[in-house]
């Protein structure tokens, strides 16, 4: 790592340290389904797919997996980071049910990613969401409309005024490596501000087979965009993503001033050697993980799912599902 880069994250982690204690966690976005009606982002995986999807219906997640690894994920002390869907994936009464559900689960509010809501949207669903996370992907306004070609990024803007209206929590996702460069940080910096934002995810471009993107940015890069925010904004929540097959960066990524980690494919990286590798570094930098990504905690699975008050027959559902994520979790382990 250049000098001028370990210098950086130098100034980054004692301004996190004097706002934060030493803790991170690893906060799991829940996908509920692997459909978007606008479908052509171009670097979106999605976009890959949106062809080869007849029925919009069949590419949503049951009920009861969402609900196993919601209860999972509160178990192993992550965050969910939020419940996430596609542009058209389910009517407004649908994920409310889900919500509600997943509220009932988790015990708190959560944050919610599912594109533009409307005032009335947000109404219906403020009792079981504490803020809402807005796809914003690139603050150079140029790149944007050139990767999100249907996704307008006006209505979002619209959308976080309207959360800070009612009270709600507002965060944004960026993707770095898209064509960006580090001079257009300034203009995540007057978002931030602007829209008064208490949350930012930084992913790093991990380029999927099928859109034209071919590699991902140099990590000294993607630092210097959390870093540079950090120092910038020493109070706002940072979460930063990376790969599995990457587990020597999370550490960086923490130095860099985040908070949490993002992006592990949680049920087949578990337990791995990756997993262990990824726990060691936060070790080496002096942080502490809450929960773990590598052991199981003991926990009576089914008295917690009926203490969620399910109908019985997805209270069936969700132990079943729950026991095959863990099945897969205790191989890794055992492997
Ligand atoms: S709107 Fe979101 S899910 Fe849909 S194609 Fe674009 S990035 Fe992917």
């Amino acid at each position: 790592m250049e000098k001028k880069i370990l210098k950086l994250l130098e100034k980054a982690e004692t301004v996190y340290l004097d706002n934060f204690s030493r803790e991170c966690w690893f906060e799991r976005a829940v996908f509920l389904s692997w459909y978007c009606s606008i479908g052509d982002c171009t670097f979106c995986y999605m976009s890959t797919q949106k062809d080869k999807i007849k029925d919009p219906k069949k590419a949503r997640r049951r009920l009861s997996s969402v609900l196993a690894e919601v209860l999972l994920t509160k178990e192993l002390v992550w965050g969910v980071e939020f419940l996430s869907a596609g542009y058209g994936s389910f009517s407004n009464d649908e994920l409310l049910n889900i919500l509600e559900k997943c509220f009932l689960f988790v015990g708190e509010k959560l944050w919610l990613n599912v594109g533009y809501l409307t005032e009335r949207e947000l109404e219906k669903f403020i009792p079981f969401v504490k803020g809402v996370s807005a796809s914003i992907e690139s603050v150079n306004w140029k790149v944007r409309k050139e990767v999100c070609p249907s996704k307008p990024v006006e209505p979002m803007l619209k959308m976080l005024e309207l959360a800070e209206k009612k009270g709600l929590k507002k965060a944004i996702t960026l993707i770095v490596g898209l064509g960006e460069t580090i001079e257009d940080i300034e203009e995540l910096f007057k978002f931030v501000e602007k829209y008064k934002i208490d949350r930012v995810t930084f992913y790093s471009l991990n380029p999927h087979p099928g859109t034209p993107f071919t590699k991902s940015p140099e990590l000294s890069y993607y630092l210097r965009w959390i870093a540079s925010t950090r120092i910038r904004f020493p109070k706002l929540e940072i979460v930063a993503g990376s790969w599995i097959d990457r587990p020597e960066e999370f550490k960086w990524l923490l130095k860099a001033g985040a908070n949490a980690f993002t992006k592990l494919p949680a049920f087949k990286s578990f337990g791995t050697f990756e997993a262990k590798k990824i726990e060691e570094g936060i070790k080496e930098v002096g942080r502490v993980l809450k929960g773990s990504i590598t052991e199981l905690p003991a926990v009576n699975w089914e008295k917690e799912i009926k203490k969620a008050g399910l109908e019985e027959e997805l209270e069936k559902e969700v132990l079943e599902k729950l026991k095959k994520y863990l099945q897969k979790m205790e191989k890794n382990i055992n492997q």
